[in-house]
């Protein structure tokens, strides 16, 4: 992990949020911390003598965002909100909006009563690929604890007001000098700090303490030695688009990691154990369609049968999602992803990308374990989520 902090650069930023700023773009460089935009970021400053959490907008990526990217929210209403027994998560959105005292600016992250709570100046929150690759697996909050035996470590819960709750009530009695930062199990990691830059440091360091221990105990060996000869692109094409119901844009993958993975035995078990951080399942889905021995018809249509049976298995009343596949793993092949636009499905493929090698870590460390299919239905049927792919 590579501090890219350079002392010459940040000469020229002195205000909190020109820093902030900084920081939040040093952190999106790294797509091994952050991959389009996930992530987010905070910084706790006074305008008109009111305490004011200046926190990532929604919409804006972590290596783009400028200073109007980041929404103006009062504290107060932020640490009132934090401490109530319930509140759905519409709720938490408006009463963030009705909270801001700049109207113009975008809507405040939903992590932002999560960034309240924490008595710093400035906090960090990536889901950085080791991190949630050590919490991803069976042994994983065994090694999660050995490898940051000062941070604080919250158990999987759904992101938004349940998990600012959470973090409420465990933080009750803490004293938050005692901690180096968070651990969200199976979503990310926070650090903080009142200065910018041992905050980003606090990351990078955590972040390589995860990618040492990874090295010394899940190290990969991508052998490329499987024949990856054409893909049959005009059918798979038409195929797919004909089950979504529009023309999609193909990313095909034969990297020599995609290779090693689809020639994976019992590719469908091996392949099919759910997404590296939440919201990722919003690109993704929770598991891809496997090609091993049927042919794309069947696959295509199967696929969808088990899609939605999915989802009756756990909805009350949302509505059906499209029940076509975002990627497929063509055995011995190729990994490929479909988008509404060539952008789509690069970003997909960025995301399995980060997965597959997780994946095969994890299977080092005892086994990848993701959050349940139940959990993943939640975050997939998440109101907010669906709201921010609309944008
Ligand atoms: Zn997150």
């Amino acid at each position: 992990m590579k501090n890219l902090w350079c002392d010459e650069e940040a000469k020229n930023f002195t205000t909190d949020l020109d820093l902030r700023v900084y920081t939040s773009n040093l952190l999106g460089r790294s797509d091994e911390l952050v991959l389009h935009g996930g992530g987010n970021t905070s910084v706790k400053t006074v305008i008109d003598g009111e305490d004011i959490l200046l926190v990532k907008g929604s919409g804006w990526d972590l290596i783009s965002i400028e200073a109007e990217g980041f929404a103006p929210v009062k504290m107060q209403t932020l640490l009132d909100m934090a401490k109530l027994k319930e509140l759905s998560d519409s709720d938490m959105v408006s009463g963030q909006k009705a909270a801001m005292i700049d109207k113009s600016a975008p809507n405040p992250s939903v992590e932002a009563i999560l960034h309240a709570l924490i008595p710093y100046k400035f906090v960090d929150h990536t889901h950085s690929d080791a991190v949630v690759t050590i919490s991803n697996s069976k042994t994983g909050i065994e090694n999660i604890k050995k490898v940051f035996p000062n941070f604080l470590i919250v158990p999987y819960v759904m992101p938004g007001f349940i998990l600012a709750h959470t973090i409420y009530e465990m933080t009750q009695d803490l004293d938050w000098s005692s901690i180096d930062g968070i651990i969200l199990h199976n979503h990310g990691i926070f650090t903080f700090d009142n200065d910018a830059k041992v905050s980003y440091e606090k990351m990078i360091e955590a972040v390589a303490n995860a990618e040492v221990f990874l090295e010394q105990n899940a190290r990969v060996n991508v052998q490329s030695s499987y024949d990856t000869s054409g893909c049959d692109i005009e059918k798979i094409t038409k195929v797919i688009s004909e089950a979504k119901g529009y023309q999609i844009h193909l990313n095909i993958n034969q990297s020599p990691l995609a290779s090693y993975y689809s020639a994976h035995d019992n590719l469908k078990e091996f392949a099919s154990r759910g997404i590296l951080t939440p919201e990722h399942i919003i690109r993704t889905k929770r598991v891809p369609l496997i090609m091993e021995d049927t042919n794309l018809e069947e696959g295509v249509a199967k696929y969808i049968e088990e899609y939605k049976a999915y989802f009756t298995r756990y909805a009350k009343d949302e509505i059906c999602l499209n029940p076509a596949p975002n990627y497929m793993i063509i055995k011995n092949l190729a990994v490929i992803s479909f988008g509404k636009t060539k952008k789509e499905a690069d970003i997909i493929n960025d995301i399995v990308e980060h997965t597959m090698m997780a994946v095969l870590c994890g299977d080092k460390l005892g086994g990848y374990k993701s959050i349940s299919e139940k959990d993943s239905f939640e975050m997939e049927y998440w109101e907010l989520e669906q709201a921010k792919l609309k944008k």
